[in-house]
């Protein structure tokens, strides 16, 4: 079979199973194998890492509807190239994904064209207008794998409530984006000095730390996860310690732009620097370390938002928000946190595959026998320099021009086919 191989001579990560260990990975048509096929290629990866495929819980691919920003080929190219072997769509795509014939479609489009897994989440409330709840089982049965309204929250609680309860009826976990509007106001920028400075109006983390806190009650009340998305205020992280210290199932991720800025970037890169949670103070952002050093944060998901360069253009007020981040994620977490000595290898590898598998209970994000061979190896030395206008995404928009990283991604296999590789000799289906 044309994918056999043996990957040897790398230092195996597999955090769901406990294993870091050299030793050699058999792949036999497309799985794991525990020896290798009598006709496997050995394929040298002496020096490397080789981990489960990365899962990113939170990616925007823009199709249906925004496909001058991003598609599900580029988008999921994009992926490959970043590490990751599956990606979880959003739903706020033009329409938005809130009925199963759209689930349907994405998953139709995903066959033909993506490179990696994608793994489509459903709204939660018809249009994503926070008003009306959308059929949970019906997009359960479409192969809808959560359930969110990100880029918006529902406002009341009531309703938060009732949507909660219904996706734990179909067991689909609920993934939030936490933004109490009435404080937000659509502010540009983190409030404080810096948008005073600049003249931009601002949103205070006290928009975020209100529904953290009232998803945490509700989680305690109906006793259903809920995961907290790109979590950035030191109080909101101390929030979530306190509730999983109670056994709440509440999980949260951050985004590698909270972990590696501050507020002062939309100073010096503007738009470019936009993003909903917006970036906080240099205090918020140690408290995301501290929460992914001790756990409280379990993943890193990169908040891939894709728009274009006209689209940005209009200034920090009326851009929209969000940074492109597939393709810079390993590099600049493996930089901040590993090379930074917060984090282990292995305790960077787990916020990448075995906490995104617990958060969605997902099959994927493990080395053991018999899984589907999604792997990634990494060269975690490589030093470069990040480019955006080398991304195989079709926008650059991030504040990382030039940005010098120490890490990256060397390859990606996805059902043992190499999706991307930079490794001699070997040619992936995203160069
Ligand atoms: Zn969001």
């Amino acid at each position: 079979m044309q994918g056999d191989m043996i990957l040897r001579g790398g230092r195996v990560i597999d955090p769901a199973n406990g294993v870091d260990a050299a030793r050699d990975l058999c792949i036999t048509a497309g799985r794991l194998a525990a020896e290798p096929a009598p006709t496997a290629r050995v394929v040298d990866v002496s020096g490397l890492v080789v981990c489960p495929g990365f899962i990113d819980l939170h990616v925007h691919l823009r199709e249906p509807g925004q496909t001058h920003k991003e598609d599900i080929a580029t988008g999921t190219r994009a992926a490959a190239a970043g590490g990751f072997t599956a990606v979880v769509a959003m739903p706020n795509t033009a329409p938005p994904v809130d009925c199963p014939e759209i689930v349907a479609q994405v998953y139709g489009l995903a066959r033909e064209k993506a490179v990696v897994r994608v793994l489509q989440s459903g709204a939660l409330t018809l249009g994503r207008a926070g008003k009306e709840l959308s059929d949970a089982a019906a997009l359960a049965q479409a192969g809808a794998v959560a359930l969110t309204d990100d880029g918006t929250c529902i406002q009341t609680a009531g309703l938060m409530l009732e949507a909660v309860r219904r996706a734990a009826a179909v067991g689909l976990p609920v993934i939030d984006h936490c933004e109490d509007e009435s404080v937000a106001r659509h502010g540009a920028m983190n409030a404080g000095a810096v948008a005073q400075r600049l003249g931009v109006s601002g949103q205070p983390g006290l928009a975020e730390d209100l529904i953290v806190c009232r998803n945490i009650l509700i989680c305690r009340e109906t006793g259903w996860p809920i995961h907290i998305q790109h979590i950035s205020t030191a109080f909101s992280i101390a929030l979530v310690r306190a509730a999983r210290r109670e056994g709440l199932p509440i999980t949260a991720e951050a985004s590698p732009h909270h972990i590696c800025l501050t507020e002062a970037c939309c100073a010096s890169h503007g738009a470019n620097a936009k993003m909903n949670p917006p970036l906080r103070t240099e205090a918020d952002r140690r408290a995301v370390i501290a929460g992914l050093a001790d756990g409280t944060i379990g993943v890193i998901a990169s908040d891939h938002a894709p728009h274009t360069a006209v689209e940005k253009a209009v200034g920090l007020e009326r851009a929209p928000a969000g940074i492109v981040g597939l393709e810079a994620l390993v590099s600049l977490c493996l930089t901040e946190l590993v090379h930074g000595g917060v984090l282990t290898l292995p305790a960077f590898v787990a916020t990448l595959t075995a906490g995104p598998r617990a958060v969605l209970r997902l099959a994927h994000g493990t080395l053991s026998v018999g899984a589907p061979a999604d792997v990634t190896v990494l060269n975690v030395n490589a030093e470069h320099v990040l480019h955006p206008a080398e991304f195989r995404s079709r926008s650059t928009n991030c504040p990382y021009e030039g940005r010098v990283c120490r890490g990256r991604v060397e390859g990606t296999l996805v059902d043992g086919e190499w999706a991307f590789s930079r490794l001699p000799g070997i040619a992936g289906r995203v160069g």
